[in-house]
């Protein structure tokens, strides 16, 4: 089994699977972001602390119990850093960024993290080329990390796109791994920066075609659990509700799970089969309940 991840409502689903199933993961890298003089990938971070378990689960990223003191240290000196980085993730990005200087891939990189980290799932870059999401907004054209965070999602957003994205191609074990499975789970991740990256890479989208995809929905009612996931799908001219993320997946998907709210739109559309659970987690036996629900259709 392959699920194709972002960096905070799969990662929730994660925490279930993994208690259920083998699989592997294949992970957004458009977020990607060097960040005083280190690389951040937030989303494979992600992934690697709620695997081996650190994650903090009030936020979804960085390490639980971390400190901020370099952090603190590096504004008062002056530094623009605009993202908060704990000082044991900043450990992370240190390391992941040398290994990088030398020469490593990302790929590679990312599995010397997570075998240290006693990670035992493959965690892979959805590609080892640079790609970079872009917002376009009334206030200018900016890195994603600059519209969420430093501008804290505010700007109206006119268009997303990923630059870089024609460069990207498949690595040979993205490639390995989704060649050797039948089932593909999207969780709920943000179908717009999170998702449709990873399926834009080269080799990547044709692979889900003849495999049962299924997709956690991250709308629930009309609106996004979290993040800027609605205002996105509305400037990519989709409707935001879990129909919406049917229709941005439709060349692949099979079985959507929608929320309990959302059970009204139970039924078949276009090929796509909607079924209904409780979709929200708050705990890990949520997380598990929702996995075990979707392992039905394995
Ligand atoms: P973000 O939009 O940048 O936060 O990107 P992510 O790929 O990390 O997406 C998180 C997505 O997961 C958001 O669109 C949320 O709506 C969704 N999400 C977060 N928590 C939950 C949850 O407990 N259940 C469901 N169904 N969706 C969730």
């Amino acid at each position: 089994m392959v699920v194709l991840s972002g960096g905070t409502g799969t990662p929730k689903l994660l925490r279930g699977l993994k208690e259920l199933t083998e699989f592997a993961v294949i992970v957004n890298t458009a977020e990607d972001i060097w960040i005083s003089g280190n690389k951040v990938c937030p989303d494979i971070d992600s992934v690697l602390y709620t695997l081996a378990g650190i994650i903090d689960e009030e936020k979804w990223w960085g390490i639980k119990g971390d400190s901020f003191r370099t952090h603190e240290m590096l504004l008062k000196l002056g530094c623009d850093e605009f993202m908060a980085i704990g000082d044991l993730d900043r450990a992370v990005h240190i390391f992941r960024s040398e290994l990088l200087r030398k020469g490593l891939t990302l790929t590679e990189a990312t599995k010397r993290l997570r075998k240290a980290l006693g990670v035992e799932q493959e965690v892979l870059p959805m590609c080892d080329e640079e790609v970079e999401t872009r917002v376009v907004t009334d206030e200018g054209d900016m890195h994603f990390q600059e519209f969420w965070v430093k501008r804290k999602g505010t700007p109206e957003v006119v268009d997303v796109y990923f630059k870089g994205i024609e460069k990207a191609k498949a690595t040979k074990d993205v490639l390995r791994v989704l060649e050797s499975c039948d089932f593909v789970l999207i969780g709920p991740s943000n179908p717009i920066t999170s998702i449709m990256p990873i399926i834009s890479v080269r080799g990547i989208k044709e692979l889900l075609i003849d495999k049962t995809v299924v997709a956690v929905s991250p709308i629930v009612g009309s609106e996004a659990v979290s993040g800027p996931a609605g205002k996105f799908m509305r400037a990519k001219g989709f409707k935001v509700s879990p129909l919406g993320v049917a229709y941005v997946y439709k060349d692949f998907l099979d079985i959507l799970v929608v929320d309990d709210v959302d059970r009204r739109l139970v039924g078949e559309y276009d090929g796509v089969k909607v079924v209904a659970t409780n979709t929200i987690m708050k705990t890990a036996e949520d997380s598990k309940r929702l996995a075990e629900f979707i392992l039905r259709f394995d």
